[in-house]
């Protein structure tokens, strides 16, 4: 599939799309405590995007039986919704969703405490949300897709995180994954020119031990090979004239 660059109109669709996954998000945030499941955390934000007119792009997405990816601790990405999963204080939950509206896409990421938690687990969410903003410093016209990967990827690096390879980020519009990959680690060369009016989501996934990844049995879960903890942080943005524009985060 080829890059797209989306039109006005598109770009206005996209917006829409992205500020209500925001809104999603806000609400399955503010069930986040001790003792709710990972299913309950799941239908609050599958109802929410259902309320809100949009479907849900990840429920059925090569056979993913859930509207919300939510993962737990050492998990990665992809962890599968589950009532017997019940959160407890100082875990650490990763939120994935994604939603389609008129026909667009947007795909942001969360990851929460829960209740109180550990200075390692607090700083870890906190460098992974910071790689991100480091990141789409370079997400500017004339730039060029690699130097975000790169930005990334050092910076979590030099924070003592494993950076995963094995999962990028992704172009966005009326797919769910466009291309290009978004790599968050160096790579060679300087990957595409980047160009107003591409829409991308930006999704670092870091560890807390070492970078590698195992697949569990279901087919999806993601969890760190070591068995540290792992955070996710991903936004849909928008390449402009300037600044990047965030699209699945309030406007400044
Ligand atoms: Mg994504």
């Amino acid at each position: 599939m080829p890059v797209t660059v989306k039109t006005a109109e598109e770009i206005e669709l996209m917006r829409e799309a992205g500020r209500k996954l925001h809104e999603v998000h806000e609400a399955m945030r503010r069930l986040i405590r001790p003792g709710i499941s990972t299913a309950e955390l799941n239908a609050c934000g599958e109802d929410m995007i259902r309320k809100l007119g949009g479907i849900p792009s990840f429920k059925g997405y090569d056979g993913f039986p859930a509207a919300i990816c939510i993962s737990v601790n050492d998990e990665v990405v992809h962890g599968i919704p589950d009532r017997k999963r019940v959160l407890r204080e100082g875990d650490i939950v990763s939120l994935d969703a994604g939603l389609i509206w008129k026909g667009y896409h947007s795909d942001a990421a969360r990851t929460w405490g829960v209740g109180e938690i550990s200075e390692e687990a607090a700083r870890l969410i906190e460098v992974t949300r910071e790689s991100f903003f480091v990141g789409i410093r370079k997400a500017v016209p004339g730039g060029h897709l690699h130097e975000i990967s790169r930005a990334i990827g050092e910076y979590a690096a030099s924070r003592g995180c494993g950076v995963v390879e094995d999962l990028c980020g992704h172009g966005i519009g009326t797919h769910l994954h466009e291309a290009p990959q978004i790599p968050n680690f160096s790579q060679k060369g300087r990957g595409l020119l980047l160009v107003k009016g591409m829409t991308l989501a930006i999704e670092p996934m870091i560890n807390a031990g070492t970078k590698n990844v195992v697949w569990d049995d279901d087919g999806w879960t993601v969890r760190t090979a070591d068995g540290s903890l792992s955070a996710h942080y991903e936004n849909t943005i928008l390449i402009t004239d300037g600044e990047p524009e965030l699209l699945t985060l309030p406007c400044k």
